[in-house]
C-alpha cells in the first residue's frame, strides 16, 4: 500500500479530512474528478470578482470552534445576507421583517404586524394541513405565501405547491424588528480572496490528482490505500443497485455586463412563477470589490438525472428508505469511510462539514 488514506474529492469534506490527516503524519492521496478543487465551494477570480461557480456561498456559524478554524485559513469580511425578494417588480426585505411587513401592508409597529398576520391566518381555518400551502398559509397567512412563497417554491422543487407535503415548511420565522439579516448566527462573512484559496491552503502538501475519477479505476485505488475517505454518491458507489437517490439539480447562467452595479445587492430572489429562474445573484457584492463590469448569474432549477450536477437531495420517506439500505451496507465497510453531503445524502451547509470532518478524524488513530 503505497498511502494510508486515499480521499475521493476535494470538497470541503474531504480536503479538512486531508488537512488534519497530513497533520497527524499519514500519507494522503486526494483525488479529484473535477479540473479543479474545491468542490460545490469552488470560487474562480473572473477579472477582480470572484464567482461562485456552483451557487452562492455565504458563511455563517454559530459555533465559536468551527469559525475560528476556519479563520486558520482564510480573513473574512463583514458581508451580512440581506436577500431581496422581486415579486412582479415591486420589491421586498426578506426574511419576514418588519421591513417586509411594512412594504406589505403599511404596517409600522410590531403589534400591527402581529395583528395583520393573525387577521391573515385567521381567514382560513386550516386544522391540519394536507399540503404545503395549506401548511404556509396556516403559519403565515396568504399575503406572503402568495407573493413571497408561492412560485418561489414552486420553481424550486418543480411541481404545485399543493402536490408538495407539508414538512417542506416546518417553521416561517418571522422578525418583528427592522432587520434584514437572513441568518442568526453569531458568526458570519465570505472569506477575502474566495474559497478555493481556503482548499489550496489545506491541500497545501498534499498529493492531489485532478480529473481522476475513482469509478475509472476503481480496483486500481482500492488497492493504493489502507484506508479510503468516499465523498462522492453513496448509490453510484454500490452501482445503484437499490436504486438511484434522487436530486433537485440547478443550472446557471452567467452574464458579464458592462456597468459596475448591476442590482445594487448579492441576492435578489424572483418569487413569481412566470420567471423561470428563482434568483439572480451579483457576485462582486459578496467581496465589495470595485470594477468596472459586474458579472452575474441567474439560477434556473431543474430536474435531476444521473450525470447532472446533484444539488439538494430530496428528503422525502421514499429516497430516506433507500438511503438507509445502502447505509447499512456502507457501515459494514472495513476499509472505506463514507462522509460529506453526496456519501451521507443530506444537505449540509459548510459548518457542518467542517464540524463533521474535525469530528470524524479525531477518532482516528
Ligand atoms: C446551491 C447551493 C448553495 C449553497 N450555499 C451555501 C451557503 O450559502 N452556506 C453554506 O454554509 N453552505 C452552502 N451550501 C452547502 C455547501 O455547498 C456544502 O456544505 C459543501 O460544499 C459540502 O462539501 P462536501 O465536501 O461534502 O461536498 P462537495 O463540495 O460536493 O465535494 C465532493 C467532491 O467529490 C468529488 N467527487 C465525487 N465523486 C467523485 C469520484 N467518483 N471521483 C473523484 N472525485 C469525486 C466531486 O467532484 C466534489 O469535488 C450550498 C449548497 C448548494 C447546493
Amino acid at each position: 500500500m503505497k498511502y494510508d488514506y486515499l480521499i475521493v474529492g476535494s470538497g470541503l469534506f474531504g480536503s479538512i479530512c486531508a488537512y488534519e490527516l497530513k497533520k497527524k503524519g499519514f500519507k494522503i492521496l486526494v483525488i479529484e474528478k473535477r479540473d479543479h478543487l474545491a468542490g460545490n465551494i469552488y470560487t474562480e477570480d473572473s477579472n477582480g470578482i470572484n464567482v461562485h461557480k456552483y451557487g452562492a456561498h455565504i458563511f455563517h456559524t454559530n459555533n465559536k470552534k468551527v469559525w475560528d478554524y476556519i479563520n486558520n485559513f482564510a480573513e473574512f469580511n463583514r458581508f451580512t445576507n440581506s436577500p431581496i425578494a422581486n415579486y412582479k417588480g415591486k420589491l421586498y426585505n426578506l426574511p419576514f421583517n418588519m421591513n417586509t411587513f411594512y412594504q406589505l401592508w403599511g404596517v409600522k409597529t410590531p403589534k400591527e404586524a402581529q395583528a395583520k398576520i393573525e387577521e391573515q391566518k385567521k381567514l382560513y381555518h386550516i386544522e391540519n394541513p394536507k399540503n404545503l400551502e395549506e401548511q404556509a398559509i396556516s403559519l403565515i397567512g396568504k399575503d406572503i405565501y402568495e407573493i413571497l412563497i408561492k412560485g418561489y417554491t414552486e420553481k424550486q422543487w418543480g411541481r404545485k405547491a399543493t402536490d408538495l407535503p407539508p414538512f417542506i415548511i416546518n417553521r416561517l420565522p418571522v422578525r418583528f424588528t427592522f432587520d434584514n439579516n437572513y441568518f442568526n448566527d453569531k458568526y458570519q462573512g465570505i472569506p477575502i480572496g474566495g474559497y478555493t484559496q481556503v482548499i489550496e491552503k489545506m491541500l497545501d502538501s498534499v498529493e492531489i490528482r485532478l480529473n481522476t475519477n475513482f469509478f475509472d479505476d476503481r480496483q486500481t485505488y482500492l488497492n493504493i490505500a489502507n484506508k479510503i475517505i468516499y465523498t462522492g454518491p453513496i448509490d453510484q458507489f454500490y452501482d445503484y443497485k437499490y436504486g438511484t437517490l434522487e436530486y433537485r439539480s440547478l443550472h446557471f447562467e452567467n452574464e458579464t455586463i458592462n456597468e459596475p452595479n448591476f442590482q445594487g445587492n448579492a441576492v435578489v430572489n424572483y418569487t413569481e412563477f412566470d420567471i423561470p429562474y428563482t434568483r439572480i445573484i451579483e457576485h462582486k457584492h459578496f467581496d465589495y470589490v470595485d470594477t468596472k463590469h459586474t458579472i452575474i448569474t441567474k439560477e434556473y432549477p431543474k430536474d435531476w438525472k444521473i450525470g447532472d450536477e446533484a444539488y439538494y437531495p430530496i428528503n422525502d420517506d421514499k429516497n430516506a428508505k433507500l438511503y438507509e439500505k445502502y447505509k447499512k451496507i456502507a457501515d459494514n465497510e472495513k476499509q472505506i469511510y463514507f462522509g460529506g453531503r453526496l456519501a451521507e445524502y443530506k444537505y449540509y451547509d459548510m459548518h457542518h462539514v467542517i464540524e463533521k470532518a474535525l469530528n470524524f478524524t479525531n477518532k482516528l488513530a
